[in-house]
């Protein structure tokens, strides 16, 4: 293959990819419209729409293609588009990402709205990261969560859509599985009228699909990566799918739809531990005092 010029498999076009498992080659138009296609059709699996689209939109290569594609579709998609950028407070990284997501959100004409971690809790993620022995990843993952609903609240959004791609989904599969935890499937499943309503319109696109769709784009920019080490385990089961992938083509989307059919067979099958309000904040959460309060009330007590 190497050095091999490929026209595209629905034009005459040159191929910018191949899609391994079918060996279908798709120039940049067909692959743009590909990508398009499949956002469509998991967006209109949601039915009637709400009248805004909240896009969880971090400045990094996948929430910038997720948001590229779906402004590229306003005119089947006629929403009303709002960017949440969530500012943790991270030094050396944050800067760089967010001033990419301002330019990029100019550029596509989509309204932005940022929040940070210090008008929410009162200190940067790196203040907290001073207090904790938790891992990073996971303070800032129910930190952020929380921030987006905070945000998406105070705009009243109702439906988030995220830039989870299909690589994601087969990792978590995969750790799921090894876990033997089947409950984690559902984690975070618990449902509260307060929280809006979440969507991953890339479910079916590959990571490398992603990618390559925000450098068609033109939005591509080479960002630093987060200085705080990422999950372990998550980043070995990474790179073990990718080799793997590169054995096995299809075996990532395989995992990634095993975990959709888990999750739709058992919904009704496992029991999902209902929310209750917190006593601190109030917002909907496992427990009488929710993750994020005692994350920040356990920093307060040192
Ligand atoms: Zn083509
Ligand atoms: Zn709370």
């Amino acid at each position: 293959m190497a050095g091999e010029v490929r026209t595209c498999s629905s034009c005459a076009e040159k191929a910018v990819f191949v899609d391994r498992e079918s060996g279908t080659h798709l120039c940049s138009r067909h692959l743009k419209e590909s990508v398009e296609t499949r956002v469509l059709a998991r967006i209109l699996q949601e039915g009637q729409l709400p009248g805004i689209i909240g896009v969880a939109f971090s400045g990094g290569k996948d929430s910038t293609a997720l948001l590229a594609a779906l402004a590229n579709l306003k005119e089947k998609i006629p929403v009303r588009l709002i960017a949440l950028t969530v500012d943790e407070g991270i030094n050396g990284y944050r800067e760089e990402t967010i001033s990419h997501a301002r330019e990029v959100c100019t550029i596509l004409g989509v309204e932005h709205r940022i929040i940070t971690f210090s008008e929410i809790y009162g200190e940067t993620l790196d203040e907290i990261m001073r207090t904790t022995n938790r891992k990073a990843c996971t303070v800032c993952g129910i930190l952020r969560r929380r921030a987006l609903e905070v945000l998406a609240e105070k705009e009243g959004i109702r439906l988030i859509a995220t830039g989870h791609n299909q690589d994601d989904h087969a990792q978590t599969t995969l750790m799921n599985a090894l876990s033997a935890d089947i409950k984690k499937v559902f984690a975070g499943s618990g449902h509260s009228t307060r929280f809006a309503h979440r969507i991953k319109p890339f479910a079916a696109v590959s990571e490398r699909e992603a990618s390559l769709y925000a450098i068609l784009a033109g939005l591509f920019n080479d960002l630093p990566e987060c200085p705080y080490a990422g999950d372990a385990l998550r980043g070995e089961i990474r790179m073990l799918l990718n080799q793997f992938e590169q054995e096995h083509p299809g075996s990532m989307r395989n995992l990634a739809q095993a975990e959709e059919e888990i999750r739709t067979r058992l919904r009704d099958k496992v029991e999902i531990t209902p929310l209750e309000n917190c006593r601190i904040c109030g917002w909907p959460g496992s427990g009488e005092i929710c993750q994020v309060c005692s994350l920040i009330k356990k920093n307060e007590t040192r």
